[in-house]
């Protein structure tokens, strides 16, 4: 059986891996990778800042390539998918044939379109390449900017002040880490972020960015204030990869997203999706353990065995910056019915919320 694998980031290269786990030899498995290095540990991309290399980071083991049947093809893009013939093209201008496709293509980081947002020094925060620019820019400047208060925004704003920049944090909604803590968490969070030395700005709305006074870039803010900064890193949300998907006419969320079912099937039945582009139940997936359970599930369908993802888990903890930050569950008490109760200690600034849901279970939230 010819299998085509799209992406080689975290997701992908654990399909391969439970594939080859099968010890099923009567496969043949073509990866397109469009990043110029095999998979690495993307969650672990801060670490290159603080020594690691790209090879430390890297989640392929030794000869797993030299192994019959698995061929990686590096700076291999896919540009189209032709569904009746069975076909991908890549940049490179290969052909593939496949009797089974797999969608792994991850997200990419959504820059407002504002304008000044390709000026020098505006990054994003996603691959090797872009930490290796933003590590090449730091060594003239002094300050910057991350444009986004959520966790990876949080997790950035830690790299560039280990650099030893002085860093700000612009956030639009009225507090960090919005979407997980409510106002109490919040306002413990702000002041311990604070106390590592990065300024938080909340309620910002970035109109442009232009020329600064002694700094390279000013963002330019809808209130009519302005923030001089040399650095501008964009981690404001993530939007899935669907582009190859949407021309290759596969059903698509409407706001984007490899539409797929319980089997990590999407609209074709020759063609699966898994990881940060799926869309499954009006869902996304943004941690890497959902991804990884639908690779395995995938792996099992194609060597002829019933799996089913059954949705995951999404509790988050800020992984960084020496603060503990807790979400798990509905941390905002949407669900009808629902009590919480808090309590706070601002001279320790600990925080704790407990969500009460009349019927499925408690949720809580902590700082
Ligand atoms: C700094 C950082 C920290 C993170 N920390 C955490 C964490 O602590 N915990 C957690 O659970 N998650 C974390 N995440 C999210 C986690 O990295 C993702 O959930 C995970 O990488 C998703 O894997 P994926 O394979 O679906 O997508 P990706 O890792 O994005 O890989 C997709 C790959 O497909 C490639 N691709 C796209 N289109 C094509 C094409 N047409 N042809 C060829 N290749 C293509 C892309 O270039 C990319 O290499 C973090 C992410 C970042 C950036």
């Amino acid at each position: 059986m010819e299998i085509v694998v799209i992406g080689h980031g975290m997701v992908g290269h654990k399909f391969l891996e439970a594939l080859a786990d099968s010890g099923n030899d009567a496969l043949h498995v073509t990866v397109l990778c469009e990043e110029p290095r095999a998979a690495y540990a993307r969650v672990h991309l801060t670490e290159f800042f603080s020594g690691k290399s790209a090879d430390d980071l890297s989640l392929v083991q030794e000869g797993f390539f030299e192994r019959s049947g698995y061929a990686l093809k590096l700076d291999a893009r896919a540009v189209s998918i032709d569904r009746d013939a069975h076909t991908v093209t890549a940049s490179t201008g290969d052909v593939l044939s496949y009797d089974k496709l797999v969608l792994a293509t991850g997200s990419y980081p959504f820059v407002p379109p504002i304008e000044g947002k390709d000026r020098d020094g505006c990054f994003v925060y996603r691959t090797i390449e872009d930490l290796e620019a933003m590590q090449a820019f730091a060594k003239g400047s002094k300050t910057s900017t991350v444009v986004d208060g959520g966790l990876l925004g949080l997790e950035a704003a830690k790299a560039l002040r280990d650099l030893g920049l002085e860093t700000h944090v612009v956030e639009f909604a009225p507090r960090l880490m919005a979407v997980q803590v409510d106002d109490g968490d919040g306002r413990v969070l702000r002041g311990k972020i604070e106390e590592l030395g990065v300024t938080v700005h909340t309620g910002k709305n970035t109109l442009n960015i232009g020329d600064g006074e002694g700094a390279q870039n000013r963002m330019n803010f809808v209130d009519d204030t302005h923030l001089d900064t040399d650095m501008i890193v964009f981690s404001a949300s993530i939007h899935p990869r669907d582009d190859i998907a949407r021309v290759a006419r596969l059903e698509i969320g409407a706001r984007g997203g490899i539409v797929i079912d319980d089997a990590c099937c999407t609209s074709d039945a020759d063609i699966y999706t898994i990881g940060k582009c799926a869309l499954w139940k009006g869902q996304f997936f943004g941690l890497v353990a959902p991804g990884y359970d639908m690779a395995r599930i995938v792996a099992k369908q194609i060597i002829g065995q019933e799996a089913a993802f059954a949705g995951a888990d999404m509790s988050t903890k800020l992984k960084l910056m020496g603060v503990d930050v807790a979400s798990i569950g509905d941390a905002h008490g949407k669900t009808p019915g629902s009590r919480s109760y808090q309590y706070s200690d601002e001279r320790k600034q600990v925080y704790k919320k407990l969500v009460a849901c009349p019927i499925a279970a408690s949720s809580c939230s902590t700082a």
